[in-house]
């Protein structure tokens, strides 16, 4: 394995940081407080699985800092790392910074693969998983949302087993949850919608037609999902998925309803997997998918997977980054001098947290928004985000997103440290 290839998602963050440190004159404490997470819990927990065997989880909670209340997903994969939950919680300080959200990054992940587990097995996981967690969750300091392998379902359970320990229902301690438990309207959809919103803002910029624009998804889960579904209903032509499993193309677009119910709505596919569909013109491999010419990729898998070795064979006009991470820093380098306008993944993929953080505000006040009103409310911030991070990037660093991404979000996490103090 290549250096690149085995650079963890901790490093990477603290390089991107680095990076921003070099352009602009950063206080030299914040950066020093910037690159250590506050508070790390991690916990070995027994659960009895189906055949009576015990089996040992470990999992993870990281709070970036506490300047404001810990916001952020909880993962369940067997690559979760220590290094891995840190970098997705200091990502999280950086997405509520940039759409304004009154949140310090926080993350939570358990190394487990679900892909061979019972559903007994993983709700033993997440509830167990929570309770070691129940003194860290809090409707007021910690609340968790999904994220990769978790979702609605697994909310539920989190609420549930918080509600239970407390004596009452705890409706904001954790986001994500499925309506009838006072989840939010269009929260299942938010970050894929996110992304669309941020790609039509860039596509404009670019003077991109989004009528017949051409369009690469990696990774068929959430947020590829109904990124490729919305993008798709507005015109654009999706014409390569591909996922853990593989991938597939067809030049004339697919039709991305009919893909998903193949996905998700068809007992004989238990991989859900969107390999196998029947309208795929060519099978393609994850990298041949990078490699083809399309005006938009979106990366929205996992992490470091474009990097120096195949950043070069990207043709896409735009990178949004769905995923968090998915970029190395060698690779942004490459894709900077190609000409490729990356949206990052603090600011693409910003619209997940945003509509939790409306879901977080409905509950607390439990009076309830149409779904109108949340997609307009996140259209109108993600808009707003897009527009002052592409127009800062014309004065700072053209063609640098990322870089821009992270000036915007400093201004106001450096503010909140000044603000604060250093306590006591
Ligand atoms: N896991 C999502 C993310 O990475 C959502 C976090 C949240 O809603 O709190 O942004």
């Amino acid at each position: 394995m290549t250096e690149e290839h085995a650079i963890d998602p901790w490093r990477m963050a603290v390089k991107q940081l680095e990076k921003v440190g070099e352009v602009l004159d950063i206080d030299e404490n914040i950066m020093k407080i910037l690159k250590h997470p506050i508070r790390i819990v991690e916990t070995n927990f027994p659960v009895v699985m189906d055949d009576g065997r015990v089996e040992i989880f470990t999992g993870f909670r990281v709070h970036h800092n506490e300047n404001l209340p810990n916001k952020g997903g909880i993962r369940f994969s067997p690559h979760v790392t220590r290094e891995e939950v840190m970098a997705l919680a200091f990502w999280m300080t950086f997405k509520c910074a940039i759409v304004g959200l009154p949140y310090s990054g926080a993350k939570g992940g358990v190394i487990c693969n679900p892909r061979e587990m019972s559903l007994k097995e993983i709700e033993k996981v997440t509830r167990r998983y929570t309770h070691q967690m129940i003194n860290v969750f809090n409707p007021r300091s910690d609340i968790p949302a999904p994220d990769i392998n978790t979702s609605a379902r697994e909310m539920a359970w989190i609420y549930d087993t918080y509600s239970m320990w407390g004596g009452h229902s705890a409706l904001g301690v954790v986001t994500g949850k499925p309506v009838e438990l006072g989840g939010s309207l269009g929260r299942a959809a938010a970050t894929g919608r996110g992304v669309y919103f941020v790609t039509r803002q860039a596509m404009k910029r670019l003077g991109i037609e989004m009528e017949g624009a051409t369009v690469a998804v990696q990774g068929f889960g959430n947020v590829g999902s109904w990124f490729a579904r919305i993008i798709a209903e507005n015109g654009a032509k999706v014409v390569g998925v591909s996922d853990w499993k593989g991938g597939i193309y067809n030049e004339n677009g697919f039709d991305v309803e009919d893909l998903y119910k193949y996905v998700y709505e068809n007992p004989d596919n238990s991989d859900r997997s969107v390999v196998g569909y029947q309208h795929s013109t060519k099978d393609i491999t994850n990298d041949e998918l990078f490699a083809l010419e399309v005006d938009v990729l979106a990366p929205c898998a996992v992490e470091s997977v474009i990097t120096k070795y195949n950043a070069h064979t990207v043709k896409a006009k735009i990178v949004a980054e769905g995923a968090n991470g998915p970029t190395t820093p060698g690779a942004d380098e490459i894709l900077k001098d190609n000409n490729v306008l990356v949206l990052p993944d603090i600011l693409a993929n910003a619209g997940g947290v945003t509509v939790s953080y409306f879901e977080w505000v409905q509950g607390n006040d439990a009076l309830f928004w149409t779904e109108e009103e949340v997609n307009s409310k996140l259209e109108e911030i993600m808009v707003r985000a897009f527009d002052k991070i592409f127009d800062h990037a014309d004065e700072c660093c053209i063609n640098d997103m990322r870089l821009s991404a992270y000036t915007v979000a400093l201004e106001t996490i450096v503010k909140q440290y000044e603000l604060r103090g250093i306590y006591p």
